[in-house]
């Protein structure tokens, strides 16, 4: 049941990506999430850093009854995504915003996502949470992507060269509060580049 226009635009991306430096995720990363979205069958989902449209429409594709909204800011990501999701022929299930996810307006997101997958700028994945958690729905899962940082998130923070101090002590400090959270059941996996995922009790 391989539709040709995602195969064929999923081609496109790996190579614009290639060519553009876009941080999409590894093969290794995608399979993982899309096996724990496989597993957790959600109906709806919310992504933050659309990038040039690739793991939505890998998610897209893995589970077709599922509804994907996703965030990016970046001009030019933007329209390159908007072109893809059209060429894959999923513009009804994957819906695209413009706009910095710090900025957006809720209201038009919603009501609530069964799941939400934080993939935006790494040193903010906290201030993404507290702002987008709230959509998520009980029972819901929240998967975050490079809890890693290539290593750098798994050093003593004195050997981090010191233009990324900030942003790795503001992942440690995001991993440690979703592993002690009352309300969330939480597993790093080493999958890709490490996912998070946090189960909304
Ligand atoms: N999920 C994508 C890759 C995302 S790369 C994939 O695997 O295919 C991270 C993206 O997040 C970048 O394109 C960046 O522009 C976007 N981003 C970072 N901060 C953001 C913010 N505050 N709001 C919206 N998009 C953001
Ligand atoms: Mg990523």
């Amino acid at each position: 049941m391989t539709n040709e226009h995602i195969t064929t635009t999923l081609q496109s991306i790996k190579a614009y990506a290639e060519q553009h430096h876009v941080p999409i995720m590894e093969d290794q990363g995608i399979d993982s999430l899309l096996q724990l979205l496989r597993d957790q069958q959600p109906k709806t989902v919310l992504e933050i850093g659309a990038a040039i449209g690739f793991s939505a429409i890998k998610v897209a594709e893995a589970l077709p009854d599922c509804h994907i909204d996703t965030i990016e800011r970046d001009d030019e990501r933007f329209d390159k995504a908007v072109e893809f999701i059209k060429k894959a022929g999923l513009d009804n299930q994957i819906r695209i915003f413009h706009a910095d996810a710090l900025e957006f307006e809720l209201k038009e997101l919603g009501p609530s996502y069964d799941a939400i997958f934080i993939d935006a700028a790494k040193g903010q994945y906290d201030r993404f949470f507290e702002k987008y958690g709230l959509l998520l729905a009980e029972g819901g899962i929240l998967y975050c992507d490079n809890m890693k940082m290539h290593g750098l998130a798994e050093q003593e923070i004195s050997e981090v060269p010191k233009r990324k101090r900030t942003m790795i002590r503001n992942i440690k400090q995001f991993r440690e509060k979703m592993m002690a959270h009352p309300d969330f059941d939480t597993s790093l996996l080493s999958a890709g580049d490490g996912i998070m995922v946090c189960k909304k009790k």
